[in-house]
């Protein structure tokens, strides 16, 4: 076979299809027992090697290297186990899709100590380049071992792991327009170690997958306008896919029965956004995307939004549940930044996150975000930075302050229906603040993180107990993984504690909550 392609392990794992383990892959092995990742990390089925779903990344290089000229037989998606049954001497790429490959994401980092330890994630694409180079070395074959990721930049910055692990090269940024020749450029010998592309594909240069996705993934829109500093896909441009293009990726996931169709979005409340100023959501818009795909599909719920979003618009939110038939069992998952509760530095760091509500708003629109998204049965994973540039205590503990408040006021005013988590990420110099230092949480503990890390930590404990149920509710695998969420965020906590009690810190003494009101919410 002419060009293989295929994910790392961690990307092709179904980890029992409980909400968030996903995160697995940045626990490190050092803390994990291996046990769990046996019970824990399903892989995705296969046909004779072939991945049935994909991961969609890889799904779009397949259908850009096909739309390109490459035929069907010189083409295939591998499961990363199964791969050197496709390699021959014939081969000449191995194309390797990866987004954590040295565990230096901001959620592994939090977990591995700032990367002292050695995340699962790490542990399983340096394993499958391994054998893939000791594979080419022990038959005597030619092929070019290439990475395309999200992740490259961790590849660039530790290049001596790179050149150990004989990875031939690194591609980032958009890919879809120029594939093709990069990869015929790679086979003839004519390109660099690390590519870089920087011209972004036009929507209509972007093809459509050909065959079905993980999850039931299509992308609704790539790139974000609303700038945070710290962000990637900020730096990109947006754009949005018509409906038309979503719903034929919708129905090749239909081909192989898949019911549920999420969509991938930088903030969903923007697709085909017509206000770039003010950002208030095309409410129009983003209904009319989910009555059509859930014309086609049982189950239907973006990637990412944001509180703002939400709380300008939320007739989307009630719209999106009715379509979903979402009730106190049944959830609509998303994943939201809530970076700071700190007004000054949100508008430092991410001045168009809060509109079309101002920065001074921003506390209220967490607050009051969080209480549109439970009123209509949607439930926000929201993630917070731990060490941004320009940061002071005060606002780490305003960050915990402010998720007290929101667990306090949230659950006097909806009780059951009031569900939230909290993740606290490492701050990763990435977008526009690159140049900044990688923050190294073991050397720079203060007060105010320990409280932001711990109280974050503490509510999401809350959430195991309390919220894992409803959405695991009807899956044989919570049997097995309940005992095992609730065992291990309990002894995260205990750990936090631990850690601050050494740095003479007391978690325990009740912070203050803030002054900020739910205001009732009227959706016609
Ligand atoms: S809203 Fe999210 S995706 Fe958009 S720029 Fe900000 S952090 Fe990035």
């Amino acid at each position: 076979m002419r060009i293989v392609l295929t994910s790392d392990p961690s990307l092709t794992s179904t980890f029992r299809e409980i909400p968030l383990l996903d995160f697995l892959p940045c626990a490190p092995v050092e803390n994990v027992p291996k046990f769990i990742y046996r019970i824990l990390d399903t892989q995705l089925p296969e046909e004779n090697g072939k991945l049935i779903q994909a991961p969609y990344a890889i799904r779009k290089i397949e259908a850009a290297l096909l739309k390109d000229g490459f035929k069907r037989e010189e083409v295939v998606v591998a499961h990363p186990k199964k791969i050197e049954k496709f390699i021959d001497e014939k081969t000449t790429i191995v194309g390797v899709n990866t987004m954590d490959p040295y565990g230096l994401g901001p959620v592994t980092l939090m977990f591995t100590e700032g990367g002292k330890k050695t995340s699962y994630s790490k542990l399983l694409f340096t394993s499958l380049i391994k054998r893939l180079r000791d594979f080419r070395k022990r038959r005597g074959y030619k092929f070019k071992i290439v990475v395309g990721s999200q992740g490259a930049w961790q590849l660039e910055l530790k290049q001596d792991l790179t050149e150990e692990l004989e990875i031939d090269h690194v591609i980032s940024g958009e890919a879809d327009h120029v594939i093709g020749n990069i990869f015929r450029n790679i086979e003839t010998g004519g390109e660099d170690k690390f590519i870089k592309i920087n011209a972004w594909p036009k929507i209509e240069e972007i093809p459509t997958i050909v065959n079905p996705s993980y999850k039931g993934m299509v992308e609704v829109m790539r790139g974000c306008g609303r700038g945070c500093r710290f962000c990637s896909p900020n730096l990109r441009m947006a754009r949005f896919n018509p409906i038309e293009k979503i719903l034929k990726e919708v129905d090749v996931n239909l081909s192989v029965g898949q019911r549920k169709a999420w969509l991938h979005s930088e903030d969903i409340f923007n697709y085909m956004v017509k206000d770039r100023r003010n950002f208030y959501p095309n409410e129009e818009a983003v209904i009319d995307l989910f009555e059509h795909v859930l014309n086609k599909v049982d189950f239907a719920n973006p990637t990412h939004g944001t509180a703002a979003g939400a709380l300008a618009a939320p007739r989307i939110l009630k719209r999106v549940a009715e379509l979903n038939h979402a009730n106190l069992n049944k959830w609509i998952g998303i994943q939201v930044g809530f970076e700071t509760a700190s007004p000054e530095l949100i508008k430092k760091i991410a001045n168009n996150k809060m509109k079309p509500f101002s920065a001074e708003e921003w506390p209220w629109v967490l607050l009051n975000g969080t209480y549109a998204f439970n009123k209509f049965y949607w439930f926000p994973a929201y993630t917070t930075i731990v060490g941004l540039p320009q940061e002071t205590d005060e606002d780490e503990i305003d960050t915990a302050r402010l998720i007290i408040t929101m667990e306090k006021k949230l659950h006097e005013k909806l009780g059951e229906k009031a569900h939230f988590s909290v993740t606290p990420l490492c701050f990763v110099p990435m977008g526009s603040l690159k140049k900044n230092e990688f923050f190294n949480i073991e050397e720079n503990l203060t007060k105010g993180r320990i409280l932001h890390i711990y109280h974050a930590w503490k509510h999401l404990a809350w959430e195991v107990d309390h919220g894992l149920k409803r959405v695991t509710r009807k899956k044989p695998n919570f049997l097995i993984f309940a005992p095992l969420a609730k065992l291990g965020s309990r002894l995260v906590v205990r750990s936090i504690r631990k850690w601050a009690i050494k740095k003479g810190i007391n978690v325990d003494k009740p912070l203050e909550p803030m002054d900020i009101k739910i205001e009732e919410i009227k959706v016609d």
